[in-house]
């Protein structure tokens, strides 16, 4: 019998030369010299057809809805009193507050946004268990803008054939003039994304007029340059490659999906063996069978990613449903039943194949527990705002030294004391502490009250620090007792309490 020798790659490596070459090439990620194959399929220009139907209404009344709400909300007012700013969405850096609505975020709080970015995913999550990629298919910002850019192309150099015909020609000054106008116009779009993000950063109405009279901080000026950059490139120049190649989003969701959520799929158990109008009618007519199918190919032509669906899942199918409308347009023009593409699944492919009924399972484990953790999550975050105090307080001990002993023998702790008031109106607090019953608090350049109370009063949505000093004229207290500071509102008896320690020496 013959005995097999298994070598290492490096054995193996040494005792061909060929072999090491291709070794150190696969090493270090480069081709294998000689090998001219290209790394990267060079890219397709795509013109996508126009379409009309159900998915391209949604489409639009999507893009609608999206771009109007970025726009336009920096310039929705919202009152919160005299003290605070009057824009219903605003983050506002220098006061390090983000304003949304009813709601104020203190910096101290930013765990709600985290929160948010949380319940954002296991909305996403959601989504993609029922129907695939309904994110990157209508809601993505990048198939927003992307499809925004498409309409304006089609606008001024006409629709796909018309603008693959011109362009397929020898540039005239036709040409090169609607090309002008279209870039013309990506650039107004792009500058007035970028224009809309910095809206949200300051009172809007106010640096739209800074910004026309070149007032605006320079700061903004850049952001604008940024954003108008990308929203050009991305939009429109890179458009699919962005959904191809840089976005991570396609490579998670095909590891999170499952057999049951509903993608836009092309029923290949109807549609094949695909074939003409006329032949197909000449085999069913002696009892043979026939796809659906006609191969015109058009919902290719209107795929904003260049993907055929009839050859299966595809990371370039962003599943817009713009190939069900193309389909359905085709199928009714010819006589035969819409859906040959539809939202569907595999599963029900088989099904049918095999003479049963398809099914819809929207109620699944997972999606069930997608739906709790959002149920529980958004719960927990609409109680703790609905509930949350409107004071807070904490106290900081000195470090150097902890504590100090007095010509009296009495011995002195130094705190900070920070105070947080989220009203938009002044509040006078009183300050008290226990833990150490034979003991005095001084703050220091606050006196106190004629009734002994220390009064501390905090201007509207601000914080107040103050320097505390308490000092034991009890029997010299131990290494550590813990003690608690209480904050009162006079008016309202609204509390806070903050834990901390008094040092012996
Ligand atoms: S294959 Fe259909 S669903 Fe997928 S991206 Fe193209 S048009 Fe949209
Ligand atoms: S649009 Fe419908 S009929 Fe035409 S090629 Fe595509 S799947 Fe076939």
């Amino acid at each position: 019998m013959q005995a097999v020798r298994t070598l290492s790659l490096d054995q193996a490596a040494s005792a061909t030369p060929d072999l090491a070459r291709l070794v150190a090439a696969a090493e270090v990620g480069a081709k294998p010299p000689g090998d001219n194959t290209p790394l990267y399929a060079p890219r397709r220009k795509i013109y996508p057809q126009s379409v009309h139907g159900t998915f391209r209404r949604i489409k639009w009344a999507v893009l609608l809805v999206t771009l109007g709400i970025y726009y336009l909300l920096p310039f929705v007012r919202w009152y919160r009193g005299p003290n605070a700013p009057a824009q219903a969405v605003l983050i506002d850096l220098p006061s390090r507050r983000f304003y949304f609505f009813f709601i104020e975020i203190w910096p101290q709080e930013v765990y709600y946004l985290t929160g948010l970015l949380i319940l954002a995913s296991i909305v996403l999550f959601l989504m993609n268990a029922v129907a695939g990629r309904v994110w990157c298919g209508y809601l993505c910002p990048q198939t927003v803008w992307t499809d925004l850019f498409f309409a304006i192309e089609r606008l001024v150099e006409g629709d796909c054939r018309e603008h693959m015909q011109r362009d397929g020609k020898k540039w005239t000054a036709e040409t090169y003039a609607r090309k002008a106008a279209k870039h013309f116009l990506w650039l107004m779009v792009a500058w007035w994304t970028g224009g809309a993000w910095v809206l949200y950063f300051a009172d809007a109405p106010t640096l739209v007029k800074d910004l026309a009279t070149f007032q605006a901080p320079f700061v903004a000026y850049v952001f604008i340059g940024i954003l108008t950059f990308t929203t050009y490139t991305l939009a429109g120049h890179l458009r699919e490659q962005v959904c191809v190649y840089m976005c991570p989003w396609p490579r998670i969701q095909a590891a999170l999906t499952d057999e049951y959520a509903l993608n836009v799929t092309y029923r290949y158990d109807r549609g094949e063996p695909r074939m003409a109008v006329g032949k197909a009618a000449e085999l069913r007519a002696q009892g043979k069978s026939a796809g659906d199918c006609v191969n015109c190919k058009q919902c290719v032509r209107v795929c904003p990613t260049g993907v055929d669906i009839r050859e299966g899942a595809s990371l370039g199918c962003i599943q817009c449903g713009l190939c069900i409308d193309a389909c359905d347009a085709m199928m009714t023009k010819i006589g035969r039943a819409t859906g040959l593409i539809a939202y569907d699944t595999d599963i029900n492919i088989k099904r049918r194949q095999e003479g049963k009924a398809g099914f819809v399972k929207l109620v699944r484990l997972r999606t069930v527990l997608y739906a709790a953790i959002i149920a529980i999550a958004g719960g927990i975050m609409i109680f703790t705002l609905a509930t949350r105090d409107s004071e807070g307080l904490s106290s900081i001990h000195d470090r150097n030294p902890m504590s100090v002993r007095l010509s009296n023998g009495a011995v002195r702790n130094g705190y900070t004391i920070r105070i947080v008031n989220k009203q938009l109106r002044r509040r006078d607090f009183i300050l008290a502490f226990n833990g150490l019953p034979a003991s005095l608090i001084d703050f220091v350049g606050v006196p106190p009250r004629a009734d002994g109370q220390l009064l501390i009063d905090v201007g509207p949505d601000t914080t107040r620090e103050v320097r505390v000093l308490v000092t034991d004229y009890g029997d010299t207290p131990p290494a550590s007792t813990p003690i608690v500071f209480r904050l009162t509102d006079v008016a309202t008896g609204e509390q806070a309490e903050a834990s901390d320690h008094f040092f012996g020496p």
